[in-house]
This record gives structure tokens, C-alpha cells and sequence, in this order.
């Protein structure tokens, strides 16, 4: 349904046949497909989509992708959305609500964004696709170019977690680590996209690649029985998903989807080490201003984000606010989450949390507004981040004595 036939220039709204090409030649401004909103509406309804697909394809009416094309597809979206009654007595929240995107194939929430480039790759003719990634793009590219026979090279700092490179190559990728930081391998990889006919989903097919992320949106929407949340929490790095998250509530409701207008206040978080975003939104001009990152929140370290501009004022728009949090107060967040709702986020998650949690101490969610925070990456694929902090509660010799000696504290063993 939603064939796309042009894209149009975010900035100066000049149009484009659709082609793998990102900014506009004349401003540099970024373009988006654009879609007839008016017969999307006549051919949507709740009870359509409701009865689609248990993934990010039952929203495929506002996706950039026709109705006749071979979808690259690994079973992307519905991933949980938990209430989590425990965090939020922990940070008085009153309705505080978890998306869990960990439960996506890769363990991210970048197979939302990937299912859609690679589909939009593969319909354009290209046989090898590429990104330039902090790692869970890496993973999610490596997969689905396996699924489907594709040949894949993906780009990452050299300094990324192991477990983010293993579970890369593991899919039979070409993994390129760039002795430099994200801001880097970007700028190689916009070179390399100039010279050689592949892919890059989030460089040349970036259009389409974004446009995943408004699934994220979608799904919090039917889970809250299509209504919009008065929070969301997200972490940033490119600035992408939070400025997709708004635009697809907009959608929502344009397309008869959402009853009222939504007024969600959406809320940006990053890392103190890198939070150019958090600094722009700050100074209250928008500008964003590079900086070398520097945390141990890599999924996010990206020191001079593309979206930005346009994340800073989705924030300043829907009345949110933003918070850098630290390296402790990360690991702080992960163990918070980890023991009181049982799910092990990564880093990012980390960030997220913490920010929560400072935001919720600064009344950003006064009232009964249901908060809806991201968790957007497994724990697993970061659990280096937590060496020397956790480890066995005792270690004893293999014989009940022992055992009985090194807990004898215990006042009530039953
Ligand atoms: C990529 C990523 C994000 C957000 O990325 P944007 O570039 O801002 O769209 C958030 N969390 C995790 C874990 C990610 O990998
Ligand atoms: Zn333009």
C-alpha cells in the first residue's frame, strides 16, 4: 500500500524520484519518503492492522515499502511492553511502562530499522550491503544479509565490545574495525558510498533505514490500546529514533489511527561522555556542537549525531526534557533494572534508566501520565561493562559445612 514515489527534502521540501540517496544536493537537508496520508487513511483501520503480522510488517501501510515487494524479514517487532510496578515504586513513578525491544532477533531495537533497508536494498538491486555501526547495527545488518544470501560488510570502531564483533561475525559478515571513533568510520563510509555500488542502510538507504524506528511508536500505541503515553523516555545517539518516535505519532493520528492529536512529551537521554544532543537542547539554540565521546555507553557514542538538530527540538516541541548521565550512574541503572523488574538491559538501557531516574526526581512526570521508557539492547552484549562490580556472593569448599559456615548469618535460612 504505501508506494513510495518520491522523497522529499525535510528542509526545503525540494522532491527526489526514489533512489539510494540521503540529503538533498541543494541545502544538505535530509530526506524522508512521502507518502499520501489521505488514502492510507481510507485503506487503514485498527482492526486491519490488528489482524496483520505479529511484527513491524503489520504497519507496513506507513512504511516505505510496496505491498508487492519480497520483504527481508527476520520476525522484527511486538516485543513486550511491561508494566514495571517495582522500578517505578523504586523512582516514584505512579505508571511507568517498559518497552522491551531486547526481544527483537539481533537483541535490538535496530532490526526494526534494518528490516526496512535491507527490504528497500534488495528492491533496488543491491547484492552487498554495509553499515557504519556502534555494534547492535552491525549485528542486526550481519543477520538479516545472512537470511537472505546477501554479502555484508559492516564497519565499527576497532575499541567495540567483543561480544558485539562476535555476534557479528558470527553471521558470516565482513566486519571492518576502523582504528577511530563512530565519527570515523561514518565519514569512511560515506567515501566508500560514493566509490562502490553497495548499500549502506544508514548512509544511502538512510531514508528508509530511519523509517523503521516509527514501528517503536506504533507498537507502544496498540499496546496502550491506541492511546498515546504523556511520556517516552529514549536514548539517543544519531538523534534518529526519538525524532522517528514523534513523527509516527503524528502519523498516527493523521491517518485516523489515534483519536486525539497526540501530546506526548518525549524525553532524551545520553551519556555524560557523549551528550551533544543533551548540550544543544541546553543552550537552547538547537546547534549541535562535536564532541570526542567518551563513555561506556558505545551503542550511543556518537559524537557528532545527524539528527541532532532535529531531536533538540522534538524535545523543546513536546514540553520534554533531557539528562547525560554518568559511567556509575549507568551501571547503577542496569543493576537497578536488573533487580527489580529481572530483565538485564545493555548500557544504552543503562542510560536510560538513570535518566529516568533523574528525571523523575526533577517532577518531569508529575501525575498519573503513563511514562513509557526504551530498552533498546541486551545486557549481554555489554556484560563487560559490569567486570569487577559483580561476582559470587561467597566461595566455599564443595561440603555442606562449609556452606553452612559461610551463611551462617542467616538468621531465617526457610
Ligand atoms: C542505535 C541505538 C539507539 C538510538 O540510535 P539513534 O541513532 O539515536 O537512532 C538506542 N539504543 C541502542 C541500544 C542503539 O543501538
Ligand atoms: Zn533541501
Amino acid at each position: 500500500m504505501a508506494q513510495i514515489h518520491e522523497l522529499r527534502c525535510r528542509e526545503c521540501d525540494r522532491t527526489y524520484a526514489v533512489a539510494p540517496i540521503h540529503v538533498c544536493e541543494f541545502c544538505f537537508g535530509p530526506l524522508e519518503p512521502v507518502y499520501d496520508y489521505d488514502a492510507i487513511a481510507a485503506g487503514v483501520s485498527r482492526a486491519s492492522i490488528e489482524a496483520g503480522p505479529q511484527t513491524v510488517w503489520r504497519y507496513a501501510p506507513l512504511l516505505p515499502i510496496a505491498d508487492d515487494v519480497e520483504r527481508v524479514d527476520l520476525g522484527t517487532g511486538c516485543t513486550p511492553l511491561i508494566k514495571a510496578d517495582n522500578l517505578a515504586r523504586e523512582l516514584g513513578i505512579r505508571n511507568l511502562y517498559l518497552k522491551n525491544d531486547m526481544a527483537n532477533p539481533t537483541h535490538s531495537f535496530k532490526d526494526r530499522v534494518v528490516t526496512i533497508a535491507m527490504t528497500a536494498a534488495r528492491a533496488m538491486g543491491f547484492t552487498t550491503v554495509a553499515c557504519a555501526s556502534t555494534g547492535n547495527l552491525a549485528n542486526a545488518v550481519a543477520a538479516h544479509a545472512a537470511r537472505v544470501g546477501m554479502r555484508a560488510f559492516v564497519f565499527i570502531p576497532a575499541d567495540l565490545e567483543e561480544a558485539k564483533i562476535v555476534t557479528t561475525a558470527v553471521y558470516g559478515a565482513n566486519v571492518v574495525a576502523v582504528k577511530g571513533n563512530y565519527d570515523h568510520v561514518n565519514r569512511l563510509c560515506s567515501e566508500i558510498a560514493q566509490a562502490l555500488p553497495w548499500g549502506f542502510v544508514n548512509v544511502n538507504l538512510r531514508p528508509f533505514y530511519s523509517e523503521g524506528s516509527k514501528t517503536l511508536a506504533f507498537e507502544v500505541v496498540e499496546q496502550l490500546g491506541w492511546e498515546a503515553p504523556e511520556h517516552i523516555v529514549v536514548p539517543a545517539a544519531s538523534g534518529s529514533l526519538l525524532t522517528k518516535i514523534h513523527r509516527g505519532l503524528g502519523e498516527l493520528h493523521r491517518v485516523g489511527l489515534l483519536d486525539a492529536a497526540p501530546t506526548t512529551s518525549i524525553h532524551l537521554a545520553q551519556a555524560e561522555g557523549c551528550s551533544p544532543i543533551v548540550a544543544a537542547f541546553r543552550s537552547g539554540i538547537d546547534h549541535i556542537r562535536p564532541v570526542k565521546p567518551k563513555t561506556i555507553a558505545k551503542s550511543l557514542a556518537i559524537g557528532n549525531p545527524a539528527d541532532g538538530y532535529y531531536a533538540a527540538r522534538v524535545v523543546r516541541k513536546t514540553e520534554g526534557t533531557a539528562e547525560a548521565v554518568t559511567d556509575e550512574e549507568i551501571i547503577a541503572g542496569i543493576r537497578l533494572l536488573a533487580s527489580t523488574e529481572g530483565l538485564f538491559t545493555e548500557t544504552a538501557g543503562g542510560v536510560t534508566i538513570a535518566s529516568l531516574k533523574r528525571m523523575a526526581a526533577a517532577g518531569a512526570f508529575e501525575g498519573d501520565g503513563r511514562v513509557v521508557a526504551l530498552l533498546t539492547g541486551m545486557g549481554l552484549k555489554t556484560a563487560e561493562a559490569l567486570t569487577g562490580t559483580l561476582g559470587p556472593t561467597v566461595e566455599i569448599q564443595p561440603d555442606f559445612e562449609a556452606f553452612q559456615e559461610a551463611l551462617g548469618f542467616l538468621e531465617d535460612p526457610a
